[in-house]
């Protein structure tokens, strides 16, 4: 559950203060506790020049974007595999391994839960401890989500929140969810920064865990679903054109001809079909 409430936090597009990356810039009632940052009293003797502001803010600067599902359909599981209905087998294990690419586990009755952006797996090598299991790393990972909604990085530095604790040189590999773009104010302690206080916009990653693509994987998700669990997954499918009706063009009346003008279709550029992003809800 602390997970997902770390999560709700961290979406939360409105009222929320902090996040699990830091607190919010834009909000006033934070932002004297910047300018209030730990100011060394000058020691006696009076060295006050080495102090450095070690502290970090890191606030939310673009989130990510899902794809919107442009249609909706029912998956029945009491209707499997009987004559006539589109339930089978082996369309619920195709939608399954798409619920478990999309899905994170968690502490929910469920198990699991959508993942609110995008799942790849992030290669690190961590340049900062920013506190808070935060770090700045130099990550690479490859392209993921329909059409590469999230680009590849490649050697490039990265906002992570790890499991575990960790610290500067340690390298991994973690699955890491997109959590969008933070700003991240702080002060370098790695050459050729070091000690320059500012601000870098860089994306962010949770670590997470996602569901196991396997039979017991799928027992469990029916097991779930049968017990009231509200479940879902998001596909792109091939469906008919609806404006030529799957033919690839539609028909004009020519004056004082016998045959009709054949248009091509320009919804579905003369393919008759459209693919779609649909998302399929899963019912006992
Ligand atoms: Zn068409």
């Amino acid at each position: 559950m602390k997970f997902r409430l770390l999560l709700a936090l961290l979406v939360l597009p409105l009222g929320a203060q902090t996040t699990p990356f830091g607190t919010k810039v834009s909000d006033p009632a934070s932002a004297p506790a910047t300018a209030a940052a730990p100011v060394a009293a000058p020691a006696a003797g009076g060295v006050s020049d080495e102090f450095v502001d070690n502290s970090v803010q890191v606030s939310p600067f673009r989130p990510t974007l899902l794809p919107e599902a442009k249609s909706t359909r029912t998956f029945q599981l009491s209707k499997l595999n009987r004559l006539g209905s589109t339930e089978s087998t082996k369309e619920l294990q195709r939608l399954y391994s798409a619920f478990a690419t999309q899905s994170i586990v968690d502490g929910s009755p469920a198990g699991s839960s959508k993942a609110v952006g995008h799942l790849t797996s992030v290669t690190y090598s961590i340049l900062q401890d920013l506190g808070d299991n935060r770090y700045l790393a130099k990550a690479a990972w490859p392209a993921s989500g329909p059409n590469e909604a999230l680009a590849a990085g490649v050697d490039t530095m990265a906002l992570l929140l790890l499991e575990k604790p960790a610290k500067a040189g340690d390298t991994g590999k973690i699955t890491g969810m997109h959590v969008g773009t933070v700003a991240v104010l702080f002060t370098p302690d790695f050459a050729p920064l070091k000690g320059r206080r500012l601000t870098l916009r860089r994306e962010a990653f949770l670590e997470c865990a996602t569901l196991e693509d396997s039979p017991a994987g799928l027992q469990r998700f029916v097991e779930a679903i049968t017990a009231g669990a509200e479940l879902s997954a998001t596909t792109n499918e091939t469906i008919p054109c609806k404006k030529c009706g799957g033919l690839g063009f539609t028909r004009e009346a020519q004056k004082g001809q016998l045959l009709d003008k054949r248009v091509p279709c320009a919804d579905c550029a003369s393919t008759g079909k459209l693919i779609i992003s649909v998302e399929t809800k899963f019912v006992p």
